[in-house]
This record gives C-alpha cells, sequence and structure tokens, in this order.
C-alpha cells in the first residue's frame, strides 16, 4: 500500500515541477487565448524556486515540505494563481502538522481545506471556471473513495480523473474570475488555464504513489 510519508511528498514535488516544466508552453497557450500568456512561465518559475528551496531547506515533515513549496509559490509565481497556490500549499502544510506519516483521511481534510481557502480568496465556486473546477471535484472524488473504503492510491487516482473532467468541463463555461472573466461570454469555448494546471498537480499526487 501507499505510505504518505516524505519521500511521496518528495516525489510529488518531483514529478510536479517536472511536468509542470514540460507543459508550460501548453499552459500558457491556454493563458494566451482567455488571459495574459504567462501562466505556464509563472508556475515554471515558482515551482522550480520551490524545489530549489525544498532542496536547501530539507524539510524533515511532509507538512514541513507543502509550507515550504507554499511560500515560495507565494512569493515567486505572482499573477492571480500564485497567492491561490500558495495558498493551498500553506493550508495542507498546517493541516498535515507535525506527523512523519499522514493518515489519508489527514490528506481528505488537507485538500478540503484547501479548495476552501482557495473558495474564501478568490471569491470563486464551482461553475466560475478556474482552478476550483478541478480542485473541487479532485477532493470530492478522494474523500469520496476513502468513504468506500478504497486504498490511497485508488482514491488518489479517483481524483485525478475527477481534475482532468473538472479541467475540460470548463471548456463551455463562461469565466467569472480573474482575467478571463474580462472577456465576457469569449471566454466560452477555452480550458481554464489554472484547471489544467491543478489537474496535472493531482495526476502528479497520484503518480507519487508508484515509486
Ligand atoms: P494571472 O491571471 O494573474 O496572469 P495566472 O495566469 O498565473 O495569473 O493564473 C490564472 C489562473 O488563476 C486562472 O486560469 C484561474 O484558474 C485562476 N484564478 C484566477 N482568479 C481566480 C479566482 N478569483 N479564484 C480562483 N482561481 C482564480
Ligand atoms: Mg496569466
Ligand atoms: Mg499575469
Amino acid at each position: 500500500g501507499t505510505t504518505l510519508d516524505l519521500p511521496f511528498f518528495r516525489r510529488f514535488l518531483d514529478r510536479a515541477t517536472t511536468v509542470l516544466v514540460a507543459h508550460a508552453a501548453y499552459l500558457t497557450d491556454l493563458d494566451a487565448a482567455i488571459g495574459d500568456a504567462d501562466h505556464g512561465s509563472n508556475l515554471k518559475r515558482g515551482f522550480g524556486s520551490a524545489a530549489q528551496a525544498v532542496a536547501d531547506a530539507g524539510p524533515t515533515t511532509p507538512g514541513a515540505l507543502l509550507t515550504t513549496v507554499g511560500v515560495h509559490l507565494t512569493n515567486t509565481v505572482g499573477g492571480a494563481s500564485g497567492p491561490l497556490y500558495g495558498t493551498v500549499f500553506r493550508r495542507m502544510g498546517k493541516i498535515l502538522g507535525e506527523d512523519a506519516e499522514v493518515a489519508p483521511e489527514t490528506l481528505g481534510r488537507a485538500l478540503a481545506a484547501a479548495v476552501a481557502s482557495v473558495r474564501r480568496l478568490g471569491d470563486s465556486a464551482p461553475g466560475d471556471a478556474t482552478m476550483v473546477d478541478a480542485l473541487q471535484p479532485a477532493t470530492d472524488a478522494y474523500i469520496t473513495a476513502l468513504g468506500e473504503r478504497r486504498d490511497t492510491a485508488a482514491a488518489l487516482k479517483a481524483a485525478a480523473e475527477a481534475a482532468r473532467t473538472g479541467a475540460e468541463a470548463t471548456i463551455p463555461l463562461q469565466a467569472r474570475r480573474g482575467r478571463a472573466s474580462y472577456l465576457g461570454e469569449r471566454s466560452i469555448g477555452h480550458q481554464d488555464p489554472g484547471a489544467t494546471s491543478t489537474a496535472l498537480l493531482i495526476t502528479a499526487l497520484y503518480e507519487a504513489t508508484d515509486p
């Protein structure tokens, strides 16, 4: 089975950084259509800085690792997504606390707290065509799967699938928050960049179950 320990979260951060760098041009293209063409470069810079900080700081718990990532995302990503992703990681880090091994249910509580803080900070809800449209269904799918007594890897797989489906479901939506909302109806027909990067991040979390 999967152990949600420090090596798991290190694998997550490695995979997240790799996949965001590999998809930076794609994310920036999505943002070029309905925003200011910087989402990929923002995240590439932010996760590069966060991964370097984790390598330098040597956190000894999952919570400390996520908190370090969050602080660096807030400081280096910029734009709307920097403070929002910063909040996600810092909030999760706080909920994981000092535990050396995170219980699967605790990860569920951390995801739920993270999506609640994004919704509060961004004044956003599902259906607004933002990262919430991937993060909320991913969180719900993970918690539901655990409730059905599925193991951690299966629950994270369900979360990754829900995040991808949620990101794709932003295509027909009109953006209600962020720069894309300035386009009004012209935002319809485009996949939200932040929902897309969230789906990549949740997929990295699932892939970290495979050492
Ligand atoms: P910016 O739009 O400031 O250039 P990014 O391009 O890095 O920042 O990130 C844009 C993404 O941030 C959007 O695609 C959307 O998913 C997310 N976003 C923007 N505003 C909000 C908000 N108020 N609530 C939730 N997510 C938001
Ligand atoms: Mg942008
Ligand atoms: Mg910008």
